[in-house]
């Protein structure tokens, strides 16, 4: 074989590694890990035409995988930095609202009531950015990215399984965020959130409505969302069914599902120049501050970067002058 054959060879190798666990398993609950999800009608499906679904592409596999592995080092860490971690044996199930989900693990140290006080753990690992953002609860609270709302839900439905099983109120739980860069980790608490428990509820009873009345939520119009679902080829209309799309709309999201591929593969770049783009616009903001407010706007207007050689602009954007 020439170089550029085992080069070729390598490739499928690795695809072939990636893929070989995926196996699409029967869903018979409702995952606290999916509840948070953005489509209801994406809920039903996963609970009625499960076996339907897409199987992942080979570059989602290897975040999950990565995914794996960062928590086990999360764990390893926090054992060497004193804390006890108790695994989470069994699946929490609750038969009313067939909600169920497996925790991470559970967490004490020696200083929380001699190591009996223990907590339940969710471990996530996140780019840099992402780790430096989020600070306390509500920020999972944002609409983007939707996984974190996900997150967010599913840690509550933790606290909600943990407290039906103990027949007390659990009142928090914690996420353990893990830097991918740098393997720094954050602990951050969440109280139990009524409201949000109460649209857990009020999905799960939604969701087995639709499953015994054989019909469908409505279909959710955030295409970013739906280019990536594993039910968007049983779901959205045919491009040339004309149901309800004309051949012009047909085109345009034909053309917005593709650059959607496209930016896929440079979605996580992407987030992280955003994050970085909105660190350095507070870092200046807070830097050049005085600087605006003393009236050397000459000065500035020289020393910043070309783009940004419009003082007003700038200063309408940084301070919404
Ligand atoms: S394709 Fe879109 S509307 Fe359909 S189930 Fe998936 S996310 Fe929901």
């Amino acid at each position: 074989m020439n170089p550029k054959e085992l080069v070729e060879q390598f490739t499928q190798l690795q695809e072939k590694f990636y893929t070989r666990d995926v196996k699409i398993s029967p869903v018979h609950t409702n995952r606290a890990s999916e509840i948070g999800h953005p489509c209801l009608r994406y809920l039903v499906y996963l609970r009625t035409r499960w076996q339907d679904q897409l199987p992942p592409p080979p570059k989602l596999l290897q975040v999950y995988r990565a995914g794996r592995e960062q928590e086990e080092l999360a764990k390893t860490q926090l054992r060497e930095m004193g804390y006890i971690i108790k695994e989470s044996i069994y699946n929490f199930h609750d038969p009313q609202l067939q909600l169920s989900g497996s925790i991470d693990c559970f967490i004490s140290h020696p200083s929380w009531d001699n190591g009996r006080q223990f907590y339940a753990v969710e471990i996530k690992s996140v780019d840099r950015f992402t780790f430096e953002k989020v600070k306390n609860a509500n920020d999972f609270l944002a609409d983007k990215p939707y996984f974190f709302r996900k997150w967010y839900y599913q840690i509550q439905s933790y606290l909600y399984l943990v407290s039906q099983q103990k027949q007390e109120f659990e009142d928090f739980a914690f996420f353990v965020l893990r830097n991918k860069n740098n393997t720094e980790l954050k602990l951050i608490d969440v109280t139990i959130d009524y409201d949000a428990i109460e649209d857990i509820m009020r999905r799960c009873a939604l969701i087995l409505k639709h499953i015994t009345e054989k019909t469908l939520p409505e279909r959710i119009t955030d295409l970013s969302i739906c280019a990536t679902c594993p039910f968007r080829h049983i779901c959205l209309p045919p491009l040339d069914s004309g149901q309800g799309l004309d051949a012009e709309i047909d085109e345009e999201i034909l053309n917005a599902v593709k650059r959607l591929h496209e930016l896929e593969t440079q979605l996580e770049e992407f987030e992280e120049l955003q994050a970085e783009y909105d660190q350095l616009k507070e870092f200046l903001k807070e830097r050049l501050k005085p600087k605006f407010e003393a009236g050397s706007l000459e000065i500035l207007a020289v020393s910043i970067p070309h783009r940004f050689n419009s003082h007003v602009h700038f200063n309408k954007r940084c301070f919404g002058k």
